[in-house]
């Protein structure tokens, strides 16, 4: 008797937001430790996972941040940096994820003397050398942080520009959003949008509607990190479904984060109803204690989604990705054959 979980893991996926650092696996950590003569407070992965991961939810947003500080000091190396990047590819492989966006702030790895465009190129390889081995496709987002310089945000800029159509395919917008609105950053967006970088927004997360309102019609952007907060201004909902502007939702980080109060309350059912082109991801593996399996799962579970809704919102992922031309097709194709083969392979019981 196959099991929802099951049934759910071989949904074929994609995961369009997912952080590098918050996806670093325990023993990893625990590896490079050793490698470099670092300290730690625990030798042992599930003594060290509460260093790793949020326990349950946490208080806010900054909170959650500060998890990545933790695994963030062993990723200065080439080594390092290839390491997790092919994990993370081969993390997406387990869960039946032939293509995820992967994203980092390139400019938090170059405290042992990588500069940003080997941090960018190490990340590369690691993803590369994923991508051969497991079939899976891994492409870059590049992020710029709330409260770094203009200079160092327009540095990640010109080297996401540098790499792009060589692995990175976006910039984004991340950090502590309720300290740091997105009008602040419309010249290193203005600068993106010159340079062609198509642009994502983390907004209306931890602020609200006219955070989402501001990253589309001041920054550019084309695609919204969560925008859970949408719901809170009907003007702002209209302009993104005027705009068709897809939402990465990542429903266990976004209770975790406390941007919604509780699974009544998560809009991604209204969203969908409604007709939004809504996105499922994951977030941060590690730090949010999940998988993308895991979120789907969450989906049938608390909202009552169908394994055909599922299906489009897999859909809504492969429209919504930052690939072109005839990259894009292609992957549009093998997922469509894959959903289809999946909805038939299983006929539900009607037995009680
Ligand atoms: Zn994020």
């Amino acid at each position: 008797m196959i099991t929802i979980n099951e049934r759910i893991h071989t949904l074929p996926k994609v995961d369009l937001h997912l952080h590098l650092d918050g996806s670093v696996l325990p023993e990893t950590i625990i590896d490079l430790a050793r490698e470099s003569g670092a300290t730690l407070p625990a030798w042992e992965p599930e003594q060290l996972i509460p260093y790793m991961k949020v326990e349950g939810e946490c208080e806010s947003l900054a909170e959650y941040l500060d998890k990545f500080h933790f695994v963030g000091e062993f990723l200065h190396t080439a080594h390092a940096l290839e390491r997790v990047a092919y994990e993370l590819v081969s993390q997406a492989n387990d869960q039946n994820c032939p293509y995820i966006e992967v994203r980092f702030a390139p400019q938090l790895h170059c405290n042992k003397g990588l500069s940003m465009d080997e941090v960018i190129e190490h990340v590369l390889i690691g993803l590369k050398r994923g991508e051969e081995e497991f079939g899976v496709i891994a492409r870059v987002i590049a992020i710029c942080l709330r409260g770094h310089s203009e200079e160092m945000n327009e540095a990640v800029v010109d080297a996401a520009a540098r790499f792009f159509g060589k692995g990175i395919v976006a910039v984004d917008l991340a950090g502590a959003e309720a300290a740091f609105p997105p009008e602040v950053y419309e010249h290193i967006f203005a600068k993106a949008g010159q340079l062609g970088l198509p642009i994502t927004i983390h907004a209306g997360e931890a602020a609200g509607a006219s955070s989402v309102e501001t990253a589309v019609r001041m920054l550019g952007a084309t695609r919204i990190g969560h925008g859970v907060r949408m719901r809170e201004d009907a003007s702002v909902m209209e302009l993104i479904k005027s705009r068709r502007i897809p939402l990465e939702l990542c429903p266990i980080s976004n209770l975790q984060t406390k941007a919604v109060a509780s699974w009544d309350d998560y809009p991604l059912r209204d969203y969908f109803d409604q007709g939004f082109i809504v996105t499922v991801n994951t977030d941060n593996l590690t730090v949010s204690d999940t998988t993308i399996t895991k979120e789907y799962e969450m989906l049938q579970k608390h909202l009552n989604f169908t394994e055909e809704e599922l299906c489009q919102i897999v859909r809504n992922g492969v429209e919504a990705a930052f690939i072109q031309g005839e990259e894009k097709d292609k992957l549009r194709k093998e997922m469509e054959l894959k959903l289809t083969q999946w909805l038939k392979s299983y006929a539900p019981s009607t037995t009680a």
